[in-house]
């Protein structure tokens, strides 16, 4: 089959690999879309600390079961023909973190498109324990939007604001919109987005955004006490230092964009004490892939807001390059378009 292959860090192209072929517990997905995040890119610029080489990429996606494993066979629990999505991350069950309720931190995680193939390729080969099946009425490109908002639902039970809140979001990309969407129907009273890109605050204005702003500061002149939960969805060192500041005595600060892993910031631990700030992290998905599926399929997330372009497997390094000059929000491969 055709794939995109990142033989190392920086070396990358589609290639021929042979067609995988499903264990017991397995299907065979033939993948009719798969999204581009940040993750791709710290896997392809060496970066992710988890990655391992060489990988086929892609953890966003759904498609098409083509083959089901002998265990599956015989439980009968998917059939060819079935439309899934499918949560990418895999958790061993037996180490401290996954017996104690957060299997998103197991130890011994593994993940498609990370440290097993993935899925910017015509097949992958999937746990039935993880996919998911879907409703008739919802597109593969918008089912290849679940794992992302998996991640945003994920960040909101972490953060589990109040009714009432008023937030600021900064980083108006894909998660930043969509935590915008959850916020604002989990209660927030004004939301405020802070971005560089114009293109972006204005999706953030139709998606519900109260005020938009290109700075932390302007916002802050408008709400001068700060606001209640304060979410990073840059992962940038000196965003996240300016973002802090605009955090509300009492209030909430969620650190949900990837920072490089060697990235520090300062921050001041009087502030943290004297105001009592809460800091909060948010990684991957924690039981909220149903959830995210369910928002999705009734129409709480404005997908056609957040699916822009489209490239064939073939395209690869255009939907990068797109991607990398921050052009519109969700970029997707189509595999076998
Ligand atoms: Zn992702
Ligand atoms: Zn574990």
């Amino acid at each position: 089959m055709r794939a995109v292959i990142i033989d190392a860090p920086g070396k990358f192209g589609v290639g021929s690999v042979s067609d995988p072929t499903p264990q017991p517990d397995e299907l065979l997905i033939r993948v009719e879309a798969c999204g581009i995040c940040g993750t791709d890119l710290h896997i392809i610029d060496g970066d992710s600390p988890l990655a391992h080489y060489p990988i086929v990429p892609g953890h966003e996606f759904a498609g098409e079961v083509v083959a089901v494993g002998s265990n599956v066979a015989q439980k009968g629990s998917f059939a060819v023909g079935s439309r899934v999505a499918v949560e990418p991350n895999i958790y061993c069950g037996q180490c401290e973190p996954c017996r104690s309720g957060h299997e998103n931190l197991c130890l011994n995680y593994t993940a498609l498109g990370v440290t097993l193939n993935g899925a910017i390729a015509e097949y992958v080969a999937v746990l039935a324990a993880k996919s998911y099946p879907l409703p008739d009425t919802m597109s593969l490109r918008e089912a290849a939007l679940i794992e992302p908002v998996s991640c945003a639902v994920h960040g909101m039970h972490s953060l589990n604001p109040k009714s009432g809140d008023t937030f600021l979001i900064v980083g108006a990309g894909t998660m930043g919109l969509l935590l915008l969407q959850l916020a604002r129907r989990g209660g927030a009273s004004r939301i405020a987005v802070v971005d560089v890109n114009a293109q972006r605050l204005k999706r953030a204005e139709s998606l519900g955004a109260t005020r938009t702003y290109t700075g932390v500061q302007q916002a802050l002149a408008d709400e001068p006490l700060g606001f209640n939960c304060v979410i990073d969805a840059t992962g940038v060192a000196p965003v996240i230092e300016q973002a802090f500041l605009a955090v509300k005595r009492g209030g909430k600060f969620m650190v949900f964009g990837v920072a490089s892993h060697e990235a520090r910031v300062s921050l001041s631990p009087f502030r943290i004490y004297n105001d009592e700030i809460t800091i909060v992290g948010s990684m991957a998905v924690l039981f909220s892939f149903q959830a995210a599926l369910d928002l999705i399929a009734s129409g709480v997330i404005d997908t056609q807001a957040m699916l822009t372009a489209a490239f064939p497997l073939a395209d690869f390094s255009e939907a990068l390059a797109a991607v990398r000059r921050g052009e519109g929000l969700k970029t997707q491969v189509l595999p076998n378009a």
